[in-house]
């Protein structure tokens, strides 16, 4: 059996460990005689698999007690609807930061139930940097601030938390929840897809204070509120309960491995050398202000694209995969959640500079 080191943007791989302690509880979950999949989520094997769940990632993230945590579906990009349905809360307006493509998305979703505010953008320099916190046009009566901590695409990651007052914060953790230690607190509700950092795509967790539930539009569908999950322990309807065992899992795996502490260490060392091999060759650029770069999506472009697919084509006879860029920047694209090891970032740096030397 061959692993490849896969670069995907997500689903993105998943720690090993993990998916062999799943291999072995697959046909008979510790002796209940049946697959995760097979269960009830209302039988008592299964609550205790989604109790252990939430427990092991409050403990991780040390999410407060006010804050509840539900495990959801339909995606981060469901949360581009759902969140103005229950937190405009009577107010008309709501402040976004654009700093690309997710956060577009979700803006574009916010037009359709309230004026947005776009109190920041940095689309001036193509998504290449933050816009200083100090040029944000905040609105102190709005109804929450929207941002994207980390893009996707674009490879950008915010170094700061922004500081917002009594304005709810809210932030889209897709790419970024559980890559290092993060302070719960100062947020109003964190959402993010799983297929990155946390499980199989088809589970989305908010994680939301709760003075932010209860204040739903009329029209907000029973299964966009979030209180009918909170108060029904996200059991409201049938959870996607594989995705939230495997999610347990991999907090479990966090947690032997030193956290989310432990993680921030990890993701530190593997994207400075990434970034040091690319800013040390005169072939290799990315284009994202030092102070912005992300730890976990790293876009690159070559000398001279007319290489790309020869690059691609060498990266994958040494089962380096999944590294073409988003079509919307070109290049090359590696991300480098959680559960790639140093040992693939080792490989694609020894690669690039194989490459490099033939092509350069
Ligand atoms: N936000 C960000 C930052 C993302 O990276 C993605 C997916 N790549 C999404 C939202 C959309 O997520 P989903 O496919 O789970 O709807």
């Amino acid at each position: 059996m061959t692993r490849k080191f896969n670069f995907s943007a997500g689903p993105a791989m998943l720690p090993q460990e993990v998916l062999e302690k799943a291999q072995s509880e697959m046909l008979d979950w510790q002796g209940s005689g049946m697959s995760v999949m097979e269960m009830s989520h209302r039988g008592k094997e299964y609550m205790s698999i989604a109790e252990s769940a939430e427990a092991n990632l409050r403990d991780i993230m040390t999410i407060p007690d006010n804050y509840k945590v539900l495990f959801l579906q339909g995606g981060a990009s469901a949360q581009f609807a759902t969140i103005p349905l229950n937190l405009l809360a009577g107010k008309e307006s709501a402040d976004y930061v654009n700093t690309g493509a997710w956060s577009k998305k979700a803006i574009a979703e916010a037009n359709r139930y309230c004026s947005v505010n776009v109190v920041a953008s940095s689309e001036d320099t193509k998504f290449t940097t933050v816009p200083a916190f100090e040029s944000w046009d905040i609105n102190p009566d709005a109804a929450y601030l929207h941002y994207t901590p980390n893009e996707t695409i674009g490879g950008l990651e915010f170094s700061f938390i922004p500081e917002t007052g009594d304005v709810p914060l809210v932030a889209d953790m897709s790419s970024t929840i559980l890559s290092r230690p993060l302070d719960v607190s100062k947020f109003g509700m964190i959402y993010a897809g799983a297929q990155k950092n946390i499980g199989p795509a088809g589970l989305t967790i908010v994680i939301i204070r709760d003075d932010l539930l209860g204040k739903a539009m009329d029209i907000c569908p029973a299964m966009m509120n979030y209180e009918t999950h909170a108060n029904a322990d996200s059991m409201y309807n049938t959870p996607p309960t594989y995705g939230w065992y495997l999610a347990g899992e991999v907090f479990k795996w966090i947690k032997e491995k030193g956290g989310v502490a432990g993680m921030g260490e990890i993701n530190k060392r593997k994207a400075d050398k990434l970034y040091a091999a690319i800013d040390d060759s005169d072939f290799y650029k990315n284009p994202v202000e030092v102070q912005s770069r992300s730890w976990m999506n790293v876009p690159f472009t070559l000398g001279n694209s007319d290489l790309d697919g020869k690059f691609l084509e060498q990266a994958a006879e040494r089962d380096l995969v999944t590294l073409k860029g988003h079509r919307s920047v070109g290049g090359m694209r590696a991300s480098i959640y959680n559960a790639m090891p140093e040992a693939g970032i080792d490989a694609l740096i020894e690669m690039m500079k194989d490459f490099e030397k033939q092509y350069g």
